[in-house]
């Protein structure tokens, strides 16, 4: 049998990997708390039509990156891919469309079957934010506000930019779709097959097409802009004037028109250029038509997903492994007192560990590798004498440490 190997384009998190993970989740959900954002967790796998139906036949997604299966029951259900549908269905299977606006944040693995290269995997986490039920102008440059202070709180802010665009309303895409597909069909032949495809079916999505011809004719596109119905002009210019109260620099970039089928108004990404062809760390758009189609009613909605792997590998640098007190036995002390205290320093906030066994020199090697700083030395001696010897593996200092004073008054002691 060959060796087992993780499945193709998915990663264990381990040591410095998984503390910045961490350090990227625990950071946007204190920033999403600051915005008013409340956490929610939806299942990991959906109806596969929660998907389907949402982001649209077209999309990548759907077309060829979903993980669907049919379960023992016959059923159709799918890994989530993405956020979003999953929190529309959510607010919807739990009648919160009575309470609006609701402002949500999640965090968690997202499955997509891609070709895996750096900053692209199988299985992959996202963190994200939704702001349902608010039409306005202001709650888009509120969820884009979100999105930055995120990037700021974790210091990658310098590395990235915000591109903008909008799609107007449904009246401004129907004109501007007409053109693309005038435009496209006289250039049909120098289409990419999948974009052919794509012009009978959903014209706009040769637009978000990485293929390099594709580009090229789509760098001469027409544009939403020209295309914008009065309304959805307001809601623009509204936007950008917003942004420019939160103080969010932006530059307006009409090829974003995002991946999924189910954005309209705003667009947004936020990019790089030190994460080579993976460079959006994190975007979203307004997405008004969604929670219909989940069975709800007409709910507006603004929101975003960011990539933790991307944002992971932005980090200046990983945050250090935690430092810890290794307790030692020598010879054999009394195993209830060794108990006691290792509980002892548990209970007073001191990361404690016990040095199992082996000869002396390979304890305090592994207490090094432990990243200890500092070891506790316990033998019989001391025990009846009612001290231990505190070594500190900074300073290579040993003292004489009395029980009752490690029983009060640890973290002082392990502050030296
Ligand atoms: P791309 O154009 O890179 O495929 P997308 O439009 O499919 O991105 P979204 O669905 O908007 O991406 O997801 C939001 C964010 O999630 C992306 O900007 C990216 O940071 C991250 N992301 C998306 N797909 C992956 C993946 N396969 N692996 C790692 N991160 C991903
Ligand atoms: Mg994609």
């Amino acid at each position: 049998m060959s060796s087992i190997q993780p499945v193709r384009g998915t990663h264990d998190l381990i040591g410095e990997e998984q503390r910045r993970h961490a350090r990227v989740v625990s950071t946007a959900r204190h920033i999403a708390g600051l915005y008013g954002f409340d956490e929610w967790s939806t299942p990991i796998f959906e109806e596969t039509r929660v998907f389907s139906r949402s982001l649209g036949d077209t999309s990548d997604v759907v077309s060829k990156e979903m993980y669907s299966f049919n379960d023992r029951d016959g059923e159709s259900l799918t890994l989530r891919p993405e956020g979003t549908a999953a929190i529309c269905r959510a607010l919807v299977t739990n009648a919160l469309t009575q309470s609006l606006p609701q402002k949500v944040f999640y965090t968690g693995p997202m499955f997509r079957h891609e070709r895996p290269q750096k900053g692209r995997y199988r299985q992959f986490h996202q963190i994200g934010a939704e702001l349902l039920g608010a039409a306005e102008p202001l709650a888009d440059a509120e969820a884009i506000a979100l999105g930055y202070a995120v990037l700021e709180a974790l210091g990658v802010a310098q590395y990235v930019t915000l591109e903008l665009n909008t799609l107007g309303d449904a009246a401004s895409r129907d004109a501007w779709r007409q053109a693309l597909v005038a435009y496209f069909s006289a250039h049909e032949g120098r289409l990419s097959e999948d974009s052919r495809i794509r012009l009978a079916k959903n014209p706009l999505r040769i637009l978000d097409s990485k293929d390099a011809g594709d580009r090229e004719l789509v760098a001469n596109a027409p544009m939403m802009e020209e295309f914008l119905t009065t309304e959805a002009r307001t809601f623009w210019d509204e936007l950008r004037l917003k942004l420019d109260l939160f103080g969010i620099a932006y530059t307006v970039n009409p090829a974003i028109v995002r991946g999924l089928d189910y954005y309209n108004h705003t667009t947004f990404e936020f990019v790089t250029n030190r994460l080579g062809s993976q460079g959006t760390v994190l975007a979203g758009g307004r997405y008004d038509g969604l929670v219909k189609q989940m069975g709800g009613p007409e709910v507006p909605a603004i929101g975003w997903a960011a990539g933790v792997e991307r944002l992971a590998m932005l980090l200046e640098s990983a945050p250090e492994a935690p430092r810890s007190v290794v307790l030692i036995p020598v010879g054999s002390p009394d195993e209830k007192a060794v108990c006691q205290i290792l509980q002892a320093l548990r209970q007073q906030g001191v990361r404690t560990e016990i040095g199992y066994k082996g000869s002396l020199r390979k304890r305090m090697e592994r207490a090094g590798k432990q990243n200890a700083s500092h070891v506790l030395f316990l033998g019989e001696d001391e025990l009846a004498r009612g001290v231990f010897r505190v070594k500190s593996m900074e300073t290579g200092q040993e003292d004489e440490v009395a029980t009752d004073a490690l029983l009060s008054d640890a973290r002082s002691i392990f502050a030296r």
